[in-house]
Parts: C-alpha cells; structure tokens; sequence
C-alpha cells in the first residue's frame, strides 16, 4: 500500500497522545489506514465513481472511491486537499489518499471526514430552514469560498484556488449546520508569484447546469484565475437560490426544493441548451415575490442577483459576501430597514 499523504488533526493528535516521534507515527498510521478502514454502506454517488462510509480507528469517515482508470482525477483532488494551509471549518477535512489492492483490483481512495447530513442538495430535500439558518449557512459556505480564493502571502502561503465544479451537490452540511466545500476534483491552484497555473487549462469544465454564461460562451480568458474565481461566484449564487427557497421566513411557507433551470432544461442539459437560457435568454432562476416582504430577504436577493449577473466583474467577490452576510446576522430587521439596505457596497 503506498499513501499519498495523512496531515489529519485525527492522526496528528494520535501521533501526540502516543509520545512517539510524529512524523515516524504518522507515517506507521498512513501505511496500514486503508486496511484499517471497513467499508460499509454507499453514501454518494458522482462523476468517478462512489463514496461510501467507513470506520477507521472507532470513528466514522467518508471514503470516496475512484476506478483505478481515474487515477488522474483521484490525484488532482488529492493534491487540492494537500494544499498548505487548505485545512478550514469550511472546507471538507481530509484524512487521508491511499491505493488499496494491487493490479485490476485496485481502488484509489480518498479519505475525509464523514458528515451524516449529507449534501447541501439532499439536505434541501428533506429540510427547510428558518431565516437564521439559512444566513448562518450561506455565510459559512461564503467564508469557505473565500478561503480558497484567497492567496496568502508569507511562510507558509497559499496558493489561491478556484473551484470550477460549485453546486449544491458539492457542498456537505455538518451536524452543527455548518457548511463545507467538498469534490475538488476540477479545482486550479494559482501562485501569483510565478503568475502560473498548476495544471494544463481546458475549457469548459463543470457541471453545465452551473455554468457561468462567460464559461458556456467561451468569453472568459482562461489564462485569468479571475475569471475562474467570478464562474465561481456565479453558481454560488445558484446555490444560495436553491437555499433561500427552502426558507420558511416570518410565517411564510417555504417553497418546494427546486434545481436551477428546472423547468427550463432537461435533466441533463447540453452546452447548446444552457447556452440558449443563460446566455442568449439571459435568464436567471425567478425570484418569488414574498422575498420582498422582509428586509432580510430582499438584501439576500440582491446579493443573489449581484453574483449571478450576467456582466462577471460585477458579481461580488466572496470576501463581499461573506462581509454583507455577517452584516445581515448581526443587524436587526428593523435596522436594516432605516439603513434601506442601500449598501452592497
Ligand atoms: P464526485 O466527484 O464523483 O461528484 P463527490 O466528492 O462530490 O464525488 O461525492 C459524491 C457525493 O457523495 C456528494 O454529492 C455527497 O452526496 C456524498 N459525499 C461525499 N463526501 C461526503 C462526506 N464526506 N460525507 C457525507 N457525504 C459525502
Ligand atoms: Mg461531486
Ligand atoms: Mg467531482
């Protein structure tokens, strides 16, 4: 078994408690984690193969199992996870990358840390949220966007990272409500410094239905981390959409879930499609009426509609809305309706 890398709290804290060296600790945990692990029920499905819930040492882990034809894809995210100062209440927490098995027996496995409330998409399902909630959890989702796009100067630094595959289905909700950002499969790190990407550009990568216009149009230059950033933005915007319909506000009823572009495209839409809605059409998921009748709502929908604009260097940054959501937690109703919610600034 070859493991590609263990910097969990888990394994470090195992590594202190045991009074032995870390790093040598670290390495015994890292060689024998994938036969420690038993597998048991499929959580999730994706792109590359499925996940599946695991015990290691007592505790529950998520395992996402990749085809041994996608071991660049396993490779890729495992190389995302690696990131130096990547690790954020935000971000899905990695354990570990480890190769079970040898010849066509063999599985590529990536380890994280498992939460039972599953995807924000499933969760949607089942759940609706109060207004508080649904604050709390688009700015936990806002604050874990912009740690990734946000290069960090020093030693260490970080590099800055865009997502390129942000739905709903890629974010998990922990038992606490809190969101984080998971699947980094088709993530890009950018290093200012060096003014360079750290894998090859295509274009048009994604999940169409998520897709910025610029990206479908093929306007974006792909050569700007910028533009990667703002695609972002964009179907965070989708996302936060999805979140706010299932809001029951001041006695209001909730919506039903709905996915973006529902009754617009097929269930699995083609770039000519999308392209159609979102860039020709310029249409963006309708916003109900009721939102107007509170305060709160209304400034969500605003930011709602500031991310997905169709013009990518107005959408707000993450920073922007993370700042405005803490703003919205923290006022008052009624504050915020002298203020006139005028500043997004
Ligand atoms: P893919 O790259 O194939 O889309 P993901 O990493 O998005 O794979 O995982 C697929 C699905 O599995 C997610 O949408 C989610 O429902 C579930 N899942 C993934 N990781 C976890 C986890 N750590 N805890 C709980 N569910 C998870
Ligand atoms: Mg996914
Ligand atoms: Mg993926």
């Amino acid at each position: 078994n070859k493991i590609e890398e263990c910097n969990s709290k888990k394994s470090q804290s195992h590594g202190g408690s045991s009074g032995e060296s870390g790093s040598n600790y670290l390495t015994m945990v890292q060689r024998t984690i994938s036969k420690q692990i038993d597998m048991e029920k499929v959580i999730g499905k994706g792109r590359y193969g499925e996940v599946r819930l695991g015990k290691w040492r007592g505790e529950k882990v998520a395992v996402k199992i990749f085809h041994s034809t996608q071991e660049k894809s396993w490779m890729r995210e495992t190389e995302v996870y690696k990131t130096v100062l990547m690790r954020h209440e935000n971000i899905l927490g990695f354990v570990a990358a480890d190769i079970k098995g040898s010849g066509s027996w063999t599985q590529l496995l990536l380890v994280t840390d498992y939460h039972s409330n599953g995807s924000l998409f499933d969760y949607l399902q089942k759940n609706t949220v109060g207004l508080d909630r649904l604050l709390f959890m688009s700015l936990g989702i806002a604050k874990g966007v912009n740690h990734l796009h946000t290069e960090i100067f020093g030693v260490p630094g970080k590099a800055c990272i865009a997502h390129r595959d942000l739905t709903s289905k890629n974010i998990l909700v922990k038992q606490d409500m809190e969101c984080c950002i998971a699947d980094f499969g088709l993530a890009v790190k950018f290093d200012s410094t060096t003014n360079k990407f750290d894998v090859p550009l295509t274009d048009r990568i994604g999940t169409k239905r998520y897709m910025a216009p610029e990206i479908l149009s093929k306007m974006a230059n792909l050569n700007d981390i910028d533009a990667y950033k703002m695609a972002d933005i964009y179907a965070l915007g989708l996302v936060l959409w999805e979140m706010s319909r299932r809001c029951n506000f001041m006695g209001e009823k909730s919506l039903p879930y709905e996915i973006p572009f529902n009754d617009l495209v097929s269930s699995d839409p083609s770039y000519e499609e999308m392209q159609h809605i979102v860039c020709t059409m310029k249409i963006r998921p309708e916003i109900p009426e009721i939102w107007q009748k509170n305060e709160k709502m209304k400034m969500m929908t605003k930011i709602i509609q500031e991310m997905w604009h169709d013009n990518p260097t107005v959408r707000l940054t993450a920073l922007r809305v993370k700042k405005t959501m803490h703003k919205l937690i923290t006022k008052t109703e009624e504050s915020l309706n002298i203020s006139n919610c005028s500043e997004i600034e």
